[in-house]
């Protein structure tokens, strides 16, 4: 797939001067609901309105959709406020019903970016529509999976693309609902700047509170907008209650954040000054949480050490592990005394935590 300008052409033809905003429920859930929210969204800066109407969901049992009904409520949403409407396919038939309902924005989910078939499938379906799609990245932190999924529909003569940020999946349990990894969404934007790449903070976090802070890390990262699950009654909804924010708190975040939209030559130089430093800070973040989880291990060898009632400090372990590092960090271009001072620091940290776990 060729770079090109025409990608981001729906985009830009907006003429916005704010991100692009894709907000409303996680699902659709009853008519009178869809629309409430659309009202209270319509005079806002929000661009599409947005309801699942077939949900995915990892166990069965939950809430599944509403189903092609919902599709109606979307189709009067457009026609009582204005608003351009937004929503999931998942596989042709979704697909067929989604464009004789005239929804504007479709997007492609978490769960269906990593099949290939279903990719196609939708590409097949989708082929040559005007409609903006919009791609969200596979459930796993796969580069190559996601920019396939944008080929397909790239080839199948979709002009109108996008992509959603909307997190990875970890066995591990963090902070995050799907963590960010920054980094592979840094990796999408220097390949295809001119794709158009929207942050979802909803399923990135699955906690309400933390919204703004990703929202703001997107923005500083150059991404193009957001999409906020919006819920006039978040704790009753019927998906994904804890992620979702009101309206107000909604029109709030798009006020406090800081959006950089001035186009003086300084302005450039504070937009690109922000992107580095928000890179920056991702990978700040990554050494203490990799920082973390050595000491940890740590931790379990003062255990062993202490059943075997073996020394603390072990020399040649600790020479090998050192010129190991010497060696890694002069093809990374990190001086010798800069290796030595940091895993000094970091063998003292690791000593002061076995000693507490022997003496205990
Ligand atoms: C959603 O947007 O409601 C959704 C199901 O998202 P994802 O595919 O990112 O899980
Ligand atoms: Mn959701």
């Amino acid at each position: 797939m060729e770079n090109n300008k025409q990608m981001r052409a729906w985009l830009d033809d907006l003429g916005l001067d704010h991100p692009l905003v894709i907000a409303g429920p996680c699902s659709a859930e009853t008519e009178e609901q869809v629309l409430g929210i659309a009202n209270s969204l319509k005079d806002t800066d929000v661009n599409y309105y947005r309801a699942g109407i077939w949900k995915p969901r990892t166990r069965p049992g939950n809430f599944e959709g509403v189903g092609a009904l919902g599709l109606k409520w979307l189709q009067k949403v457009k026609s009582e406020t204005g608003m351009k409407t937004a929503t999931e396919v998942a596989n042709r038939a979704h697909v067929e019903l989604a464009l004789e309902h005239d929804i504007d924005l479709l997007w492609i989910g978490a769960r269906s970016t990593v099949s290939p078939f279903i990719v196609q499938e939708i590409a097949d379906a989708l082929e040559g529509t005007d409609k903006v799609v919009l791609i969200k990245n596979p459930v796993n932190p796969d580069l190559s999976l996601w920019l396939g999924a944008v080929e397909r529909l790239h080839t199948a003569n979709i002009k109108k693309l996008g992509v959603i940020h909307r997190g990875f999946s970890t066995y591990e349990k963090t902070k995050y609902r799907n963590i960010p990894e920054w980094q592979l969404a840094i990796d999408l934007q220097t390949r295809f700047p001119d794709l158009p790449i929207i942050n979802d903070p909803s399923h990135i976090t699955g906690k309400r509170d933390m919204i703004f802070d990703v929202s703001q890390t997107a923005l500083d990262l150059n991404f193009d907008g957001l999409m906020i699950e919006t819920h006039s009654d978040p704790d009753n909804a019927w998906s994904d209650a804890a992620q979702q924010v009101t309206p107000d708190t909604l029109i709030q975040i798009m006020r406090d954040l800081h959006v950089r939209k001035e186009s003086s030559p300084e302005a450039e130089f504070n937009r690109k000054l922000s992107n580095l430093r928000a890179q920056i800070d991702v990978i700040d973040n990554q050494l203490i949480d990799t920082l973390g989880k050595r000491m940890k291990i740590s931790d379990s060898i003062g255990v062993l050490k202490r059943k075997r009632n073996v020394a603390v400090l072990q020399s040649n372990r600790w020479n090998q592990i050192l010129g190991a590092m010497i060696l890694e960090g002069e093809s990374k271009g990190l001086s010798e005394e800069f290796i030595l001072k940091m895993f000094k620091a970091i063998h003292q940290e690791s000593i002061n935590h076995q000693e507490k776990i022997i003496n205990a």
